[in-house]
């Protein structure tokens, strides 16, 4: 089967997600046959680098023996099994772990399909344990601009991307939208203060408050400093309000650190959210972690108190057996190593500060503005970069970086020479 042909028979067959299905003439999809590493090779032998890690899942690349090793044992001994009425040793292990993590302070797992469905959980666990302790009027929920928390209509309330959210808006809860912080405008003092505002007149109807630690990513890798998740812990604690972080992007060692939150030295948020990365780009998985505090809400003998929420796959075996194998990769060090993957990124792109707006990194994320970008420029750039053997999707005008973590000098140097030749080829 020859690439065009795939991509065709595509076109007919699937609908594309975050795809205007009539531009697919214009931008055929990339026919991958396989992946071995950073590379995804299409059905003609053409290989490109998977700069985006497949959409923020791929932490080690395609094709990762050990996580591939995990999964094969696990599927010879216990597919799947519903974690209602039973248990396994995976899913212990994964939520033990976990827990661990964070010093037991979030000590309660719970188990998702996918990021969308974390973030209804964790909606729908606050304002549930308000609810339990005889504080139902705590119903309203709070995020920031140009927020991103999934595309379910309950994570698309809280989700402030106008893309995504504006034909749907007449369908979605009425969310508060907060100001966001955002380095490059050096506002982190002013959104808290808009925080502070709501909080102060509406504390007694909220429940929580939706972020995403340290980077919008979905806004277009937009950064700030842990100093305003600080004021914004101090703050939801100040008025009781819970505080959830999704780490859903930001998670897994993305920034630096296992979890983005811990970048604060502050203390843990009521909820951390993960997905993504957790299975290594495997299987579908996600986790809602939470305090003794929102759990104990729930523990009554009375049926209908507890968190009466389930998805078919929840907790599968496959996918914490992945998770686990992921974990073992923190456990032998591997955070040392992305921070030195880190500074190879920082050293390779240096050079393009010059031509470039806002040239910004955390950890293994890295991003840059363009300047007076010509009109479809995210589609023009994906499209050139294939020719340079490069898997990129910009967001509006914001190229970003979000890399497997094998970066060494040789991928280091790739990665900054493509992008460069793609923005040449663009901007001429
Ligand atoms: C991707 C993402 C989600 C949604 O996850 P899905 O698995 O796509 O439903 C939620 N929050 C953040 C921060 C994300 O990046």
């Amino acid at each position: 089967m020859t690439a065009p042909d795939l991509a065709q028979r595509s076109r007919a067959a699937v609908w594309h997600p975050c795809t205007q299905m009539a531009r697919l003439a214009n931008v055929p999809p990339l026919p991958i046959a396989r992946g071995e590493g950073p590379w995804l090779i299409d059905t003609d032998g053409r290989r490109y680098f998977d700069a985006n890690s497949s959409w923020w899942v791929n932490l080690f690349g395609h094709s990762d023996r050990a996580l591939h090793d995990a999964i094969k044992q696990q599927l010879d001994t216990l597919p799947h099994v519903m974690l209602a009425g039973c248990t396994h040793e995976p899913a212990v292990r994964l939520a033990e772990r976990l827990s661990a993590r964070t010093g037991g302070a979030l000590g309660h797992v719970f188990f998702g399909s996918d990021g969308a469905s974390a973030v209804e959980i964790a909606l729908k666990q606050s304002f549930h344990s308000w609810k339990n302790r005889g504080q139902a009027d705590k119903r309203e929920f709070v995020c920031l601009q140009n927020s991103y928390h999934g595309e379910t209509l309950g994570a698309l309330s809280v989700t402030d991307v106008q893309v995504f959210r504006d034909a749907y808006d007449p369908l979605l809860m009425r969310a508060h939208i907060v100001a966001s912080p955002d380095a490059r405008r050096g506002n982190e003092a002013e959104a808290l203060a808009a925080m502070r505002a709501l909080l102060t007149e509406r504390h007694a109807q909220i429940a929580c408050v939706i972020v995403e630690p340290l980077i919008q990513g979905a806004a277009g890798m937009v950064m700030y400093s842990p100093e305003y998740l600080r004021g914004l812990r101090a703050l939801t604690r100040e008025f009781g309000v819970h505080l959830i972080a999704d780490e859903i992007a930001v998670g897994c060692g993305r920034t630096g650190t296992f979890f983005a939150w811990e970048h604060t030295g502050a203390d843990w948020p009521d909820f951390i959210l993960l997905s993504k990365g957790i299975t290594g780009g495997t299987m579908a998985l996600s986790l809602v972690l939470t305090t003794d505090d929102v759990f104990a809400a729930f523990w009554s003998d009375d049926v209908t108190r507890g968190f009466l929420h389930s998805h078919s796959y929840t907790g599968n075996p496959l996918a914490c057996a992945a998770a686990n194998a992921v974990l073992d990769r923190f456990d032998a060090g591997l955070l040392d190593d992305t921070r030195a993957q880190a500074d190879r990124l920082t050293r390779a792109f240096a050079p393009l500060a010059g031509r470039v707006t806002h040239l910004r990194q955390r950890g293994m994320i890295l991003a840059f503005d363009v300047p007076n970008a010509p009109a479809r420029f995210a589609e023009t750039f994906h499209l050139k970069a294939r020719a340079h053997e490069l898997l990129i999707r910009p967001i509006g005008s914001t190229v970003y970086l979000m890399p497997p973590y094998l970066i060494d000098d040789t991928t280091a140097a790739f990665l900054a020479q493509a992008v460069t030749a793609t923005l040449n080829d663009v901007l001429a």
